[in-house]
């Protein structure tokens, strides 16, 4: 049986304010990135979704899905972590089976579709898709899927853990965007060497907003970067909090 291919319907964006959309318009919102993974089973082609974006681009996606594999048969949606902008189209996947790391509040809400079909144990039937979880870098819950896929080798989609490259935005606008979204951006940094020293023979890494796909060297470049300069400058300021941190709570309990 042939392998999975992997397309991606949707680029998404940093962030833009949504005309004509149903936020209503000029609603800001950060498309995020796509992808249908289609696989074949004894009784036909089936596809799974990494990440849904946000209610704004769910007419396109459901029209490139509908191009291809068909929305009935979507079988799983695997989420990289649960933000809004990527998990906002659950809704319009009942009965789904939902992959991802759990933990947060808002699963079983009405704001993620009431999802009762969630396999937090990170379990995938289809031995060329995995999961790895990956907790409080960027989220509580970040989950890495990996895909052993036929047309790009073997790729991992990094969710927000990368949310958009270096070189589309500024090192000193990613320490403020981490400065708020990332609860652990040293966490973030170690992730991504073990992400290379477990899996070192992946080819694509693709980051959660722009649709960008890294090769090896690429993401290699991003880790260096967090190495020096301004990420660096961050990531000394953050241990350095911590430590602070540390010193005032030990006080508490002398
Ligand atoms: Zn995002």
């Amino acid at each position: 049986m042939s392998r999975p291919v992997i397309t991606i319907l949707n680029r998404g964006g940093i962030g833009a304010p949504q005309t004509e959309s149903n936020l209503g318009n000029d609603a800001y919102s950060a498309p995020c990135t796509v992808a249908l993974i289609e696989y074949n089973t004894d009784t036909g082609k089936k596809g799974m979704l990494v990440d849904t974006s946000c209610s704004a681009d769910w007419p396109k996606i459901k029209y490139e899905i509908e191009k291809r594999c068909g929305l009935e048969n979507i079988t799983h949606v695997l989420i990289t972590h649960w933000d809004q902008d990527h998990a906002q189209n659950l809704r319009e996947l009942p009965q789904r089976i939902c992959v991802s790391g759990a933990g947060t509040a808002r699963i079983g809400t009405p704001d993620y579709g009431n999802t009762a079909s969630l396999y937090s144990d990170l379990e995938i039937e289809t031995p060329d898709v995995k999961a790895q979880p990956i907790s409080q870098a960027h989220s509580r819950d970040d989950t890495l899927f990996i895909v052993n896929s036929e047309n790009m080798g073997k790729v991992i989609f990094l969710g927000d853990l990368i949310f958009v490259p270096m070189k589309e935005f500024p090192t000193s606008q990613l320490v403020n965007f981490d400065t708020f979204f990332s609860i652990n951006p040293m966490k973030k940094y170690l992730t991504f060497k073990k992400i290379l020293s477990d899996h070192p023979d992946v080819n694509a890494f693709v980051v959660g907003h722009s649709g960008t796909i890294l090769s090896k060297e690429d993401f290699e470049k991003e880790i260096r970067a967090m190495e020096e300069g301004a990420y660096k400058e961050f990531l000394e300021k953050y241990i350095s909090d911590l430590e602070k941190n540390v010193k005032e709570y030990s006080a508490v309990l002398k």
